[in-house]
């Protein structure tokens, strides 16, 4: 995603990213002997990205409250079986295909759409870096997947970020596609003087309140419509990604419900809540993840109440105003994490210093990104 007209090099830098991000994300590459020549290629380039294994954490005492307590993360997974029939009827589908594949559900690949997910992604970019959301000179590399969860990421090279996304035209992708931006600006918001390792490893709670506010915007059929989208494909997106949030927060407190229940009593407790929707299995697997599900929900919350600060202050259309966005840029930089003691792994760039001083500096806080 260069401009038009970036210089030969640019060209060739993304070219190496793209390359050595589908590798890591083991992207078809066709016959044994092409397998083998990728992995020693990825081999010689893995130094340009960070291992996405290594654990994303929030430092103790700065993850999530206590969260929602049990009476009222009862009535929000009670919520499921209602969102799940509101959505099948806003969209013409049987609860039969929801409980047949909800993967393909929950994407929307069984919805009559086809969404401009390229269109977005390039007119949301552009959007972004008019309104001051995005420097000019950062530069997004970006990997089309075969369908895998998308994900943004720092790297190596100074001004990029590397961001991953399914290239299926789902009308669920106005969501991703915006929630991903949202993580494109945080991760920009980090100093560039630390290291790949602790750039990666930030409060996953600020990150992804970060996120959350931006993908509301993909629920905003105005903001679409002005990006560009059709006016149809606009209001089947946002309506679809209003249902998909709603699914997603009750889930959300129907995961922690079991990870606070008994192992026995699960499969009774999800059955009774969904009406049957969902098979136990699922959520009682997920409750191992619970800390993930809690951070989540968290976040939740605190883009809600950082998206109607914004709103307050700057009005319905926050995301017009280049001022709006400065403010949320600079809670960025006062929030995330601290680098452990003993920084890991070597730092990227010790040249690159435009955010040192604002944030990274002994004394800076980690912790949830909330509006102050
Ligand atoms: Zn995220």
């Amino acid at each position: 995603m260069t401009e038009a007209g970036g210089s030969a090099d640019e060209a060739a830098v993304e070219q190496v990213i793209t390359l050595a991000r589908s590798l890591q994300l083991r992207l078809p590459a066709a016959g044994e002997e092409a397998h083998a020549r990728a992995s020693a290629l990825l081999a010689l380039l893995e130094p340009i990205l960070v291992d996405t294994a290594a654990p994303r954490h929030d430092p103790a005492g700065h993850g999530p409250g206590p969260g929602p307590d049990p009476q009222q993360l009862t009535s929000m997974a009670a919520e499921l079986p209602a969102i799940v029939r509101n959505w099948c009827a806003a969209t013409g589908r049987s609860e039969s295909a929801f409980r047949a594949s909800r993967t393909r559900f929950l994407r929307g690949h069984d919805v009559a759409v086809e969404f401009p997910v390229r269109t977005l992604v390039r007119a949301l970019h552009q959007r972004l870096r008019d309104v001051g959301a995005i420097d000019r000179d950062r530069k997004v590399s970006l990997v089309w997947t075969d369908g895998r969860p998308s994900m943004t990421l720092p790297i190596r090279i100074p001004g990029w970020t590397a961001v991953a996304l399914p290239a299926q035209p789902v009308v669920l992708a106005s969501q991703y596609v915006h929630h991903e931006f949202g993580h494109v600006i945080e991760v920009a918001s980090r100093p560039a003087h630390w290291s790949l390792l602790d750039r990666w490893q930030v409060s996953n709670l600020a990150a992804e309140t970060a996120a959350m506010v931006v993908e509301a915007l993909g629920r905003d059929e105005r903001w679409l419509r002005e990006l560009g989208i059709e006016p149809r494909a606009a209001t089947q997106a946002a309506g679809y990604c209003t249902h998909e949030d709603r699914y997603n927060r009750a889930l959300a407190a129907l995961i922690i419900l079991c990870d606070q229940t008994p192992v026995h009593r699960r499969a009774r407790l999800v059955t009774e809540l969904t009406d049957g929707l969902i098979e136990a299995g699922h959520p009682q697997e997920e409750a191992g993840r619970a800390t993930y599900w809690r951070t989540l929900l968290a976040a939740y919350s605190a883009a809600d109440e950082l998206r109607q600060s914004l709103i307050r202050r700057y009005g319905d259309r926050w995301a017009d105003q280049e001022r709006a966005w400065q403010r949320l840029r600079g809670l960025l930089r006062g929030t995330g994490a601290r680098p452990r003691t003993g920084q890991t792994g070597r730092p990227d760039h010790a040249g690159e210093t435009e955010q040192a001083g604002q944030a990274g500096q002994a004394g800076q806080t980690a912790g949830p990104l909330v509006p102050c």
